[in-house]
């Protein structure tokens, strides 16, 4: 249930609505950066009525939400959340734009990659220093000195970091560096993951499972906002089915099912999603077309020399031909590019 107050209700009103929920048990849950003033009323709220509340001074209107996800609802919260990470937004009218390596390998690698996506018009710069492996005998990241190198790159160019965190041991180093926080596909459901997410005041950027159903990525981001961080990003970044042709299935359909069930903002990654190089531009150009909020897109300088994913990574010069793409798509569907 959620409870939206006047324009002009006082603050001893919504206090008072507050109180009323603490008061049966319930936890008042507010929402901020709306225009109107709105508590979720989070716990079990079966024995409640609305009318309870919708009759206290200063209440709007007091509504059940009827799915399952609350906080990250577009019942509870209308405007879209515009996240501004470092001058950049996510989710606001301009398409995001983030690009780099699957991993960052060494000090000359992210550097040439972060110059060159910069250049192209990137304004984020993507690349794994803990890396979720398949297999335990693969590459699996830098770690810290990857998290180092990713900070040099973006003193040298200003491109935001976005970078995977894989446990929470790890959570308070990566936000030391990292803009953005990515969880991976495979950590969708790592509820102590995300729980410890949620304590940080950092945007974190969460990847589809694998398997996850919307309504299941959806409770997941729950459980970050739930937790006190409201800075979630979607990313569809395909899911497992019974085609092998491709690596994974971009869910195009995702993306306005999303945008109307969420007010969080809706990335996609069309490198992982169709998993082939050449067929990595038009999947990006549909996702946008389709109405993402930004594209996540795999670059390396030497993609046949990549330690990880260089089979779905573009060429510098290939992203900046994808990038020339973009701007069209971007404006047939009138936004410009953050
Ligand atoms: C990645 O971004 O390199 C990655 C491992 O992605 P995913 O978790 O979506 O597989
Ligand atoms: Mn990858």
């Amino acid at each position: 249930m959620f409870v939206a107050m006047k324009p002009h209700a006082t603050e001893a009103e919504f206090q008072a609505v507050v109180e009323k929920i603490t008061a049966l048990g319930l936890t008042p849950h507010p929402i901020t950066g709306t225009e109107r003033k709105v508590v979720a009323v989070i716990g079990n709220v079966a024995s409640v009525e609305p009318d309870d509340f919708a009759s206290l001074p200063g209440v709007a209107e007091a509504l059940r939400v009827s799915q399952p996800f609350k906080l990250v609802s577009r019942e509870v919260r209308e405007e879209d959340t515009v996240l501004d990470v470092g001058g950049a937004q996510v989710g606001g009218k301009a398409i995001a734009i983030m690009a780099g390596p699957c991993s960052v390998e060494s000090r000359e690698q992210i550097l040439e990659t972060a110059h060159a996506v910069k250049k192209a018009g990137a304004s984020f710069l993507r690349g794994g220093a803990y890396k979720p492996r398949t297999s335990p005998y693969e590459f699996q990241g830098l770690r810290e000195e990857g998290l180092k190198l990713l900070a040099l790159a973006r003193e040298q160019t200003g491109l935001r970091v976005v970078t995977e965190v894989m446990s929470t041991e790890a959570v308070p180093l990566v936000a030391d560096y990292a803009d953005v926080l990515q969880v991976g596909a495979r950590n969708m459901q790592n509820y102590a993951l995300l729980e410890r997410l949620g304590q940080i005041e950092k945007p974190v950027m969460l990847k589809r499972g694998l398997a996850g159903t919307i309504k299941e990525w959806l409770m997941a981001a729950e459980y970050i906002v739930a937790k006190g961080n409201p800075r979630v990003i979607l990313c569809e970044r395909g899911i497992r089915t019974f085609e092998p042709m491709t690596r994974n299935t971009l869910d195009i359909n995702a993306i306005p099912v999303l945008k109307s069930l969420t007010h969080l903002p809706v990335m996609v990654d069309p490198s992982h999603g169709i998993g082939i190089r050449k067929h990595v531009p038009a999947i990006a150009r549909a996702g946008i077309a389709a109405g993402a909020d930004g594209i996540i897109v795999e670059v390396h300088p030497r993609p046949e020399k990549a330690l990880s994913d260089g089979h779905q990574s573009l060429t510098p010069a290939e992203f900046e031909g994808l990038m020339r793409q973009v701007r069209v798509i971007a404006s047939a569907v009138e936004r410009p590019i953050a």
